[in-house]
């Protein structure tokens, strides 16, 4: 059988008590009575015995008494006090609950099972703009939230689900009017609650704004379809490779199948066909030098290297990029763009810059800057260098009897004729007028001289060609310099090549004339004596 609790305990306890208390009592009087007549025989004494017998009693009973009131009071008292200690834990629990409700970063609302709010935090005021004072214990803020009649009703609908039939909210969205008539999209979370009973008693919704988000989300994806369109128009290739001696692509836009022929595919990861595979060997060190330094240097880098097409076609390239690591891997990012058209064109700028237009041979300025170069690196591993100043013959009055532009035919056709009889090394440059100078590279005087004769010998038994006139012979005269037998700086060099030229013309003309420090030494070729 269970035992009574609370205040029918207490009751029963009261009970025993007082029975227990009768009985004694009875069983005292009755007991010390005859215990006391038995014991004392004295009628005046047996009569002040009983009389102070009754007194203990009465002063036992009043003792017992007045301890067990002192105990229950005590335990009143206790009871009182652990009453208030709950009290006040109950009250700073529910101020705790209300504030972190309150001070919660999401909108927290209460609806009982009428759908009527109970709870409207502060996240809620801020998001909608409606205060609690005008939204707790109404159902109208459904229509200031969802003012188009269609979307609240079915709003309603999804509560209903929730609230009757237990239908899972979790994760819907739904667009509301805020007060400032903005819209806001809010994502909700809810869950039931209930009474004692286990009846459903409201639900308890958690919205977070999510406007924001959404924004960023639709500027993403605007942001992805601007690069996209960006990658497919870009004039070359984009790209993110590993940083190793393969450059292994991780990345590769549609670019790159119109730069290189490759679909991007075919370098993502590919170990079979790497990029590196198809620069041009000779620029591979440039550019993995270059990509070193800029690495130290902390800065971008930029290279024009060669890289093959798939059509076997050279093409000329512009690559811009910088390094970057992704946790442990070193990436390159960048792009390349097809330079060839650019190329080809100061490669053709280069050429007319170096060029004399009407012969095609070297001007006097590249000539300078080529023998300068030639020069340095002759002194460098001592080799010897022959230069030939050379000039035609009676020139003016070639003019003067056939014309300036059988002149001009005959200062081209000699400039061929030249570029046949010298080495691929040797090069001609057309130093002003009708002068030319041959430079030729490790020919020391002797070897000079020899070709100095051959030349002069072909140029007097070649015909050239004239417009409207039968062919004419033409004779040069040649001046013979040699590094570093006569000078070891171009301009000696030239003043002393002249000057032999000139006493070639002195001599007679149509010979060639070797130069000396000492003595100007004549050597009249016999095939080429006029
Ligand atoms: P010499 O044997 O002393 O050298 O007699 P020359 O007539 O050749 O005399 P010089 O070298 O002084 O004359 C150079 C002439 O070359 C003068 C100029 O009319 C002519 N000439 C220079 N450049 C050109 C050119 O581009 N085309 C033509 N047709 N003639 C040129
Ligand atoms: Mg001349
Ligand atoms: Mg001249």
């Amino acid at each position: 059988m269970a035992r009574p609790q609370g205040p029918e305990a207490g009751y029963c306890k009261a009970s025993r008590a007082a029975l227990l208390y009768a009985m004694v009592g009875a069983l005292w009087i009755l007991c010390s009575d005859t215990l006391l007549g038995l014991w004392i025989e004295d009628p005046g004494l047996l009569q002040y015995a009983q009389l102070g017998k009754e007194l203990a009693f009465v002063l036992a009973s009043a003792t017992a008494l007045l301890l067990l009131l002192r105990r229950n009071h005590q335990r009143h008292l206790a009871h009182l006090r652990q009453d208030a200690c709950q009290r006040a834990q109950l009250r700073e629990l529910s101020q705790f609950r209300e504030r972190i409700i309150d001070s919660a970063n999401v909108w927290i609302n209460v609806l009982d099972r009428h759908g009527q709010v109970t709870v409207w935090n502060q996240a809620a005021e801020r998001i909608t703009g409606y205060g609690r004072e005008e939204v707790l214990g109404h159902d109208r803020i459904w229509k200031w939230l969802y003012p188009d009649p269609v979307y609240r009703a079915e709003i309603h609908t999804r509560v209903d689900d929730m609230l009757v039939r237990a239908k899972k909210f979790n994760g819907f969205e739904s667009r509301i009017r805020a007060r400032d008539g903005s819209t806001k999209v809010i994502l909700w979370n809810a869950g039931r609650f209930y009474d004692e009973q286990g009846h459903v008693n409201g639900l308890i919704a958690i919205g977070r704004d999510t406007t924001k988000h959404k924004l960023a989300e639709q500027a993403l994806v605007e942001h992805e379809r601007q690069l996209a369109t960006l990658m497919a128009n870009l004039p070359g290739m984009a790209y993110r490779c590993r940083d190793t001696t393969h450059w292994t692509m991780q990345f590769a836009s549609q670019g790159c199948r119109r730069l290189t022929g490759y679909a991007p595919e075919d370098f993502i990861d590919s170990h079979r066909l790497t990029f590196a595979a198809i620069i041009h060997p000779e620029d591979r060190q440039t550019l993995a030098i270059e990509i070193a330094r800029a690495q130290t240097e902390r800065r971008p880098f930029a290279v024009e290297y060669r890289i093959r097409h798939k059509d076997g076609r050279e093409i000329w390239v512009w690559e811009q990029g910088q390094a970057t690591k992704v946790g442990e891997t070193c990436l390159l990012e960048g792009i390349i763009i097809d330079i060839s058209e650019r190329k080809r064109m100061e490669q053709a700028l280069a050429q007319l810059a170096a060029r004399d237009p009407l012969t095609g041979l070297y001007n006097r300025r590249e000539l300078e800057q080529q023998l300068q170069a030639e020069l340095a690196s002759a002194g460098r591993y001592q080799h010897a260098l022959g230069l030939l100043w050379l000039d035609i013959d009676h020139f003016k009055s070639i003019n003067d009897r056939f014309g300036h532009l059988a002149g001009d035919a005959v200062l081209r056709q000699l400039a061929e004729l030249l570029q046949e009889q010298v080495r691929a090394a040797d090069y001609i440059a057309r130093y002003g007028g009708e002068e030319l100078v041959i430079v030729l590279p490790e020919s020391d005087a002797e070897e000079s001289l020899r070709l100095a004769e051959r030349l002069c010998t072909t140029v007097a038994t070649t015909p050239l060609k004239i417009p409207e006139r039968p062919p004419i012979r033409i004779s040069v005269s040649i001046g013979v310099a040699a590094f570093p037998a006569h000078a070891t700086d171009i301009d000696t060099l030239f003043k002393i090549a002249d000057q032999a030229m000139y006493t070639a013309k002195q001599q007679g003309r149509n010979r060639v004339h070797l130069a000396t420090l000492t003595s100007l030494h004549d050597r009249q070729s016999p095939e080429c004596t006029a």
